[in-house]
């Protein structure tokens, strides 16, 4: 395995002696692990032979891959996974199964909760009873579920007065959404309502997930409503408990997706529920045809006709889009949303023709007119003018000829126009050309390049995706804004529970900056679990001088800082593009990479330096057209083409629009122009550093946090119920860390409680007589008063420590008392 771990390291079992006829789990390449017998055993050799008690010829295992059985049966299954007595990948692997055969989709592992994605309804566990049930139980005492972490949170929250967050995580497909759905469900119903708030504040949490889902969500080949965005929600707590308001932060959406879609997946999912959903007179105020295909929507996948199945789907949903846009937004802005999105499908309709030059590259650097928007003097004209021979020289001389708006899709861009309150003709200029500065002797002045075919397609593309991420934070800066309404957040005595369901880690065929980003995120947010989860809970141990054997724990940090300096690189070469008059298409990314290479992969020595490894295509002399890199992440290794980094690293690829919408007539319109942008001629608008900081911000918010984990896990890639592909969820259980929380927690004790808590509850079962006792004695008195198996339990300076299912029995003892 190119990882940083490999299947064989994950909780072999150091302390395990084979013999002759002793069942195993053999390791498997389909099914990751295969229940075997061992033949024979040379003491002498780390290796020795298995049959798969099939039939088949006995092979050669090396003895620290191989598991031992746990032969409890087929049906008896642990609801947590460190009661098992084999703790590690296998067993855990077979826990799962087992479990999810029973649809048993949840498990825990100490306090962690693991969740395989059923892939079909399961209403019995999320019916109003089962809330009751959860509400204010111990967690160990009842089933696996996500309401039952839910709650732990609310309790925590309320007893430590601090902020709490559930962190999920998954793959695409793995079910966080749908269990972020579930928690917040749990918590909007059954914690108080606030009176001044009425229920309305709730009825907003939930209604706010339609609409990011339609806006944000969108099918991907691993899931039909996939998130293409992080996103962090907060519901805020008044001190007594009551409900009071809630707030989301969002995370890199991915406007690609606008745009352009891989094969076999489809653009966000209110394309096609507005063309599904709209009446007929409201379409055709957008000038839309509701049978008509569209480029931006349908030029992957199927067409409107075929999709009939699904249209009666869609117009409902866009139904409850509307009434859901109705709990945030007044109709105008609401009409308002409408129009970008009918200007953006007319907007995709749009294409260029490339038309042959009549003369040389110089006819085509002509100063700007002047306009009223980009108004150039007289004086800075003509010193446009005596720079052009200059510019002109550095101009690629491929460059002959300049484009115009094709004839047949003059219309649609006019449509656009119309729909966003926009003059034509300034955006057919953008669209055309190029307005850069120059500066000759210290005067500045303007002068405008011809765009090519390619540029002119590409400009075309960002201002689209442009206005459909800044549409998409405007949605959330109102739903926020309606939400927040009458939270006081800043009184210290308002606390919050967080909910964080961000993209999981990605290795796709083709990996881009995107999919850097996306590790990025999850390569910091395993780090923080490393250090918040299992180097604390080792801490733990030595604080309360424990005798529990310590585990070495996987760092991130290399990798971490490998990334940072990947992206410092990227916005240095993007801060180059910006400054660059000569336009350089591809090769700037490959300049790029080159500098990868010579910076980031050359020097020898340092961990985090050798994560990125260099890509099998580089030839031995040398680099000469690098298009990429590899980077070692805790959970395999992944290849990323580097191509059109810095175009997407350029937040304000097309400054001159700024102005332009700044002048539209449709205030949402106006709203959504940054006109600090448009003076950034020279200026990065760096997506990379902005996401950094997002991240930065997140990780130092759970940081004050209490935080709980919920692990998700896809079953089969076929989205299909009931089959569950071993091999393929036990890469994903290696991946999140879960059997190095199982080792530590199998040699640990996954259950403590504070001696002085303990005490004031089970005061009553022992006589007055202890009542001098100390906390500790006392509570010591109780173990061996009530026989409790010694192995099971041990005491801290200030805490008893138990294994997996002992609180229960606590629980009952105390019942009995
Ligand atoms: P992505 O990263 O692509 O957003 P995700 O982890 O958020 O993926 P979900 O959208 O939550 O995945 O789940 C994918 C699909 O799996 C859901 O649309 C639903 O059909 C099904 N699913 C997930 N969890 C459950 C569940 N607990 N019960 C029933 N179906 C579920
Ligand atoms: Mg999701």
């Amino acid at each position: 395995m190119d990882g940083r771990h490999s299947a064989g390291s994950q909780g072999s079992p150091r302390d395990s002696h084979f013999a002759p006829n002793d069942w195993v789990w053999s390791p498997d390449a389909s099914c990751g692990y295969r229940r075997s017998r061992v033949v024979s055993v040379d003491d002498g050799r780390d290796s020795l032979y298995v049959d798969d008690t099939r039939g088949g010829a006995a092979h050669e295992v090396r003895k620290s891959e191989l598991r031992p059985f746990y032969d409890v049966g087929e049906t008896r299954t642990f609801q947590d996974n460190t009661e098992m007595v084999h703790l590690d990948d296998a067993n855990i692997l077979d826990n799962l199964r087992k479990r999810y055969a029973k649809d048993e989709i949840y498990t825990y592992t100490a306090n962690v909760l693991l969740a395989v994605n059923p892939y079909k309804p399961l209403p019995h566990l999320y019916t109003k009873e089962a809330m009751d049930k959860y509400w204010g139980k111990n967690p160990g005492t009842l089933p696996p579920h996500p309401y039952a972490i839910s709650d732990v949170a609310y309790r925590q929250m309320q007893r430590d007065k601090r902020n709490q967050a559930l962190v999920i995580s998954g793959e695409s497909g793995a079910g966080k959404t749908e269990t972020a759905k579930f928690t917040m469900k749990y918590l909007t119903t059954k914690s108080r309502t606030d009176v001044a708030q009425g229920s309305r504040i709730q009825e907003k949490i939930v209604m706010a997930n339609p609409i990011l889902e339609s806006f944000g969500n969108a099918t991907t080949v691993m899931n039909l409503n996939s998130s293409r965005f992080g996103k962090y929600n907060e519901m805020m707590f008044n001190p007594v408990g009551s409900l009071v308001g809630a707030g989301i932060k969002t995370f890199l959406l991915e406007s690609s997706r606008v745009v352009g879609q891989q094969k076999g997946e489809k653009n966000y999912h209110v394309f096609y529920e507005l063309l599904s959903g709209m009446d007929e007179d409201a379409l055709s105020e957008l000038c839309l045809e509701r049978d008509r295909s569209y480029k931006l929507i349908h030029s992957n996948g199927p067409q409107p006709a075929e999709e009939s199945a699904d249209a009666r789907r869609l117009a409902k949903q866009f139904q409850e889009l509307k009434e859901a846009l109705s709990l945030f937004l007044d109709e105008e802005p609401q009409n308002n949303i409408w129009q970008v999105l009918g200007a953006l499908i007319h907007l995709g309709e749009v294409d260029f023709v490339e038309l042959e030059a009549e003369e040389e590259k110089d006819a085509f650097l002509q100063p700007p007119e002047p306009s009223p928007s980009h108004c150039a003097s007289p004086s800075a004209s003509s010193a446009a003018a005596s720079d052009l021979t200059s510019i002109s020289r550095s101009l690629p001389t491929t460059q002959s000829a300049h484009v115009e708006i094709h004839p047949d899709t003059e219309d649609s861009l006019e449509m656009a126009c119309g729909l966003l309150g926009l003059g034509a003709k300034a955006v057919r200029k953008i669209l055309k050309f190029k307005e850069m500065r120059v500066n000759r002797q210290g005067r500045i002045s303007e002068i405008r390049c011809p765009r090519t075919l390619a540029q002119a397609r590409q400009t075309l593309h960002c201002i689209i995706k442009i206005l459909y991420k800044r549409l998409f934070d405007k949605i959330v800066a109102s739903i926020n804004h309606v939400s927040n309404a009458g939270a006081k957040y800043q009184e210290n005595n308002y606390h919050n529970i967080g909910t964080l369901d961000i993209y999981g880690f990605e290795r796709l065929e083709s990996n881009s900056f995107e999919q850097l980003c996306i590790n990025l995120a999850n390569e910091r947010l395993q780090q923080f679990f490393v250090e918040e989860v299992l180097e604390a809970e080792q801490r733990m141990y030595a604080e309360e001088r424990l005798n529990v054997q310590m585990m070495e724990l996987p760092d991130s940090a290399p990798v971490v800082s490998g990334i940072h300096s990947v992206l410092k690189l990227l916005d240095e070469h993007s801060l180059r593009a910006v400054k660059n008059l000569v336009r350089e298409g591809g090769a700037k990314d490959s300049k790029f990479c080159e500098q990868v290479y010579r910076e980031l992969i050359d020097t020898k020595g340092q961990r985090a330096i050798m994560a990125l490894k260099l890509k099998a295509s580089r030839t031995d002399r040398g680099p000469s057209l690098h298009d990429g890199f590899q980077i070692a992440h805790y959970a395999g290794a992944v290849s990323y083409s580097t191509k059109g980094w810095i175009d997407k690293n350029n937040d304000s690829l097309v400054p001159e629009i700024e102005q332009v919408l700044n002048d539209a007539e449709i205030p949402l319109i106006q709203e959504m122009a940054d006109l600090s942008r448009a003076a950034s001629g020279e200026r990065l608008c760096s997506v990379s550093s902005m996401y950094l900081s997002n991240l930065t911000d997140l990780l130092a918010t759970l940081k004050k946090c209490s935080v709980h984990y919920i692990r998700c896990f896809n079953p089969n890639q076929e989205r299909k119920a009931g089959v569950f592909n071993a091999k393929y969820v036990l890469d994903q259980v290696i991946q999140c860390g879960t059997v190095e929380l199982v080792n530590i927690m199998h040699h640990g004790y996954p259950h403590r409680c504070i001696l002085k808590d303990l005490r004031g509850r089970f005061q009553k079962l022992l006589p007055p007589e202890f009542a001098h006792y100390s906390d500790r004695d006392f509570m010591h008195a109780v173990m061996l008063a009530w026989e409790i198996d010694d192995h099971q339990w041990t005491l801290g300076t200030s805490r008893l420590f138990l294994k997996a299912g002992q609180l229960r029995a606590l629980e009952e003892l105390r019942d009995i008392g």
